[in-house]
């Protein structure tokens, strides 16, 4: 075989060279048939003493045992081979196992990160926040939430709203709980509860459904804001917004009723300016005067008026503030005595008693003559002619004001209306008044802090009573 020729020739000439009994070879031959055939020969000497004196050899057909050999040898480089590919193939399927976990760990690690932050954010944050299960169970909850509850969370986890609330209020919460994972979505509501101390509080709560990766609810998120501040304001802004509202409607009605009020004066002021020209040309000079008399009671109830409705006007508005000083509490009741008796014609008798009175109180001087003047100017309008009125005046931990006449009195049916703005006796028509003397009186001494009351019978007499704190400074 061409492919072992000269293999074969080497071997030859080195047993010609070395002598026989070297040459051991296997090699292919090529048969006149063409048939390739695998032989091992080898040579071995004979000898005689010492000497060689020739050789024999043996040659065996080894080709089918050669083929197996071959076969085998493919085999096994196959094998290796496909060993081999495996091996790479293992290795890279390794590396990239390797690489995965290493992918998959930094991922682990980065969602562990965002829950941490997200822990901390949740556990850190201001509104109470909790989480419940499917079976509305308490998953989790915050810092903020167990401060809300009023109870540490491992009071709370695992527990329902009907183990840890009162039933009302538990129903009401888990009836929301059983809508959201009825229907997931979101839901908020209002509500006040004494059962979270401190006392009572009110909260804004937003509930939603939270979804499992099936898409079927795995339970309820919900966020609890406190609201009792807001709800506070929100009363004070109601509050301030009514006052504002009666206000408006007080001022409308005074501007109402005294527009209405002035229209008898201003009648009468012109009826009189046209007929004391008659009357003058005609020198009928007690008719003239009769006439400028009424023109100047007129005007003087008009700007009583005017004085009433800016006063309560100021009251109402805040204007008349409570503004306490030194008062001469006895000068005073002196000064608006005076001024009555000059102002009327009734010839009331005014007796003034004052009873342990200091020098001088700490008190508001012109809501002290508002009351004064009002109640002694009623208590002498009010009295027949020639009656007597007292002003009583004492000091025990407070000023007591007593004023008592004995005129026409005031109906009982009307002892309810008798503060209320323009509200005038049903026996009191023939005399002057604009109905807003004791509203004014009332005002005065609810400023003061005082108490305003009255002891009333018809045609027997009427005595108003007024206590006045004392203020020390
Ligand atoms: P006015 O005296 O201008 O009518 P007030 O507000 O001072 O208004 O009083 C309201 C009403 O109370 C009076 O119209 C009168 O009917 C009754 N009143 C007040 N004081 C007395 C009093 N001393 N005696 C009898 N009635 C009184």
């Amino acid at each position: 075989h061409p492919d072992d020729r000269e293999r074969i020739r080497k071997a030859i000439r080195k047993e010609a060279a070395m002598g026989p009994g070297i040459f051991n070879e296997e090699f292919r031959i090529i048969r006149p048939d063409g048939i390739e055939k695998w032989l091992w020969a080898k040579t071995f000497p004979v000898k005689k003493g010492n000497v060689t004196y020739r050789a024999v050899g043996i040659a065996e057909d080894i080709t089918s045992r050669k083929q197996l050999q071959i076969e085998l040898e493919r085999f096994k480089n196959h094998l290796q081979h496909t060993v081999d590919l495996r091996t790479r193939e293992l290795l890279g399927l390794n590396q990239r196992l390797i690489d995965e976990i290493a992918k998959q760990k930094k991922a682990e690690t980065e969602i562990e990160n965002q829950l941490k932050f997200f822990r901390t954010l949740i556990e850190t944050a201001a509104s109470p926040i909790f989480i419940k299960d499917a079976n509305k169970k308490y998953l989790d909850c915050n810092r903020a939430f167990e401060e809300y509850f009023g109870d540490k969370r491992e009071s709370i986890i695992g527990k329902s709203d009907s183990e840890l609330l009162p039933p009302e209020i538990a129903q009401r919460f888990e009836s929301v709980d059983d809508a959201l994972l009825k229907n997931p979505g979101e839901l908020t509501f209002e509500g006040a509860t004494k059962h979270f101390p401190p006392n009572r509080k009110e909260y804004m709560i937003t509930k939603s459904t939270y979804l499992k990766s099936d898409g079927t609810p795995g339970g309820i998120i919900a966020f609890v804001t406190d609201i009792t501040q807001r709800k506070k304001l929100e009363l004070n802004i109601q509050k301030a917004f009514n006052k504002e509202k009666e206000l408006l409607e007080i001022k409308s009605k005074l501007i109402s009723t005294a527009s209405h009020e002035f229209r008898t004066p201003l009648t009468t002021i012109l009826s009189s300016i046209d007929l004391i020209d008659v009357y003058r040309k005609r020198d009928n000079l007690d008719k003239y005067y009769n006439h400028i008399d009424k023109i100047k009671s007129s005007v003087k109830y008009m700007i009583e008026l005017l004085n009433d409705v800016m006063v309560i006007n100021k009251t109402e508005s805040g204007k008349l503030e409570f503004a306490p000083g030194e008062t001469d509490l006895v000068e005073l009741c002196r000064e608006i005595i005076t001024e009555t008796s000059q102002a009327s014609t009734r010839q009331t008798k005014i007796k003034f008693s004052h009873n342990g009175i200091k020098e001088t109180v700490f008190a508001d001087k012109k809501l002290l003559r508002l009351i004064i003047s009002n109640l002694l100017g009623n208590a002498v309008k009010y009295s027949h002619i020639g009656g007597e009125v007292n002003l009583d005046i004492s000091q025990n931990g407070h000023i007591q004001l007593t004023v008592a006449d004995s005129g026409i009195g005031i109906p009982q049916e009307e002892f309810a209306m008798i503060y209320e703005p323009f509200h005038r006796g049903g026996n009191a028509e023939e005399r002057e008044g604009t109905g807003l003397g004791l509203s004014i009186v009332k005002r005065c001494v609810e400023l003061h802090q005082g108490k305003i009351s009255f002891e009333s019978n018809i045609n027997k007499g009427t005595v108003f009573s007024v206590q006045i704190p004392i203020i020390n400074i």
